[in-house]
């Protein structure tokens, strides 16, 4: 095909540069290349109780209207949405998952070369779509106890810088800034940058009464934010794909208002997400075993020699003291799926989800028998 040669050397460097996102292996994957029947799928931080029986039954009843577009700017949603935050309506904006916002956010208020600020390690596309645009992306890396450096944080926050993006609890540590942390990093801003502020695990967070309400805390502060939240956590609506931003002031929904496709979120999300706020003591119940599942297996691995980041999530963050990847791979033939870490200085790291309370026990077993 010589004759795309010239069609693809037009094409930007920065997407040709482009490291591709791994969004972890499937159930499918797994059963045929090692022939194991009962997988335990802990590689991508999924609710193993899945959604609310209620959400289940507003699906499968709109089912039949899908031949209808979607409303373009989720207003029922909306509405039922701004009343439970306590934030105005146009504050407000939903997106394809939450990931989609952070590429609609990046698209409307990021140009090539421009400095943005995440830390390290971090969530794949907090790296990947500021570079889709061009910008150029610093990491602060966090410590040896999975925690960051304010000092570090502040240093990086050179004059001009245009975003300062990560998520809180960190996807993969868990672990989560403090309150005092965030105000010391706020007040060095400068007038011209965007927190990105992703609390997709806030439901799990919340589980913990000292995890601070950063929403009040950014409300402070005289800045434009964006705190990323998602259904596809905690809420268990992953396959439905549906998320959503507060904004600090109206006029940034509108601008990206302009860059998201019409109708970025299908009509059975919108109906999936007001069933899901309506069945809170749903994912109470979710969240409750999910933090017992977690410190069962922090116990049990801490027990084999592997200490975990202290997780404010539905995940673990480990070093296996060996090749991530390699490690990673050992487990398929168990039906074990984790998520290896690829970041240079945390590629001995994997991310373990906490599962069902079988699929936790499967992993711990497959765990051991590696370990020795
Ligand atoms: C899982 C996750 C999301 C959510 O993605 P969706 O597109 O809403 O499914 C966003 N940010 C982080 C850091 C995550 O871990």
């Amino acid at each position: 095909m010589n004759e795309l040669k010239p069609f693809l050397s037009a094409t930007r460097a920065a997407i040709r540069e482009l490291p591709l996102y791994n969004s972890g292996l499937s159930i499918d994957y797994v059963r045929k290349h090692y022939g194991v029947e009962k997988i335990a799928k802990l590689g991508s931080n999924e609710n193993p109780y899945g959604p609310s029986p209620k959400v289940i039954a507003a699906v499968a009843n709109a089912a039949p209207e899908i031949a209808m577009y979607p409303e373009a700017s989720c207003d029922s949603l909306r509405v039922v949405l701004a009343e439970y935050l306590q934030v105005a309506p146009e504050q407000l904006i939903f997106g394809n998952g939450s990931e989609d916002l952070i590429s609609v956010a990046v698209h409307t208020f990021l140009s090539p070369g421009d400095r943005v600020v995440t830390f390290a390690p971090s969530f794949g596309l907090h790296v990947i779509w500021p570079q889709a645009v061009g910008a150029e992306v610093s990491t602060v890396s966090i410590g040896v106890d999975y925690r960051m450096d304010v000092d570090q944080v502040i240093a990086a926050l050179t004059p001009g810088t245009r975003m300062l993006l990560f998520g809180n609890p960190s996807n993969p540590a868990g672990t989560s800034i403090t309150a005092e942390d965030l105000r010391s990093i706020l007040r060095h801003l400068t007038p011209e940058t965007l927190v990105l502020f992703d609390e997709a695990y806030l439901e799990y967070a919340m589980a913990d009464p000292s995890y601070p309400d950063f929403h009040a805390i950014l409300a402070e502060f005289d800045i434009p934010w964006l705190m990323l939240r998602t259904f596809s956590k905690a809420y268990g609506l992953a396959g439905l794909r549906i998320g959503y931003a507060i904004a600090s002031d109206p006029v940034m929904i509108q601008l990206m208002d302009r860059v998201r496709a019409p109708f970025n979120v299908n009509r059975l999300a919108q109906i999936g997400a007001i069933a899901a706020l309506g069945d809170r003591a749903y994912v109470d119940t979710v969240v409750e075993r999910t933090v017992a599942e977690r410190e069962r297996m922090r116990a049990a691995l801490e027990q084999m020699g592997y200490p975990s980041a202290p997780s404010n999530a539905n995940f673990l963050f480990l070093d296996a003291r060996d090749n991530a990847a390699e490690v990673a791979r050992r487990l398929l033939p168990g039906g074990v799926i984790v998520k290896p870490w690829m970041e240079p200085a945390f590629n001995t790291h994997v991310r373990v989800s906490v599962g069902s309370i079988e699929a936790n026990d499967q992993f711990l077993a497959a765990w051991k028998a590696l370990a020795h």
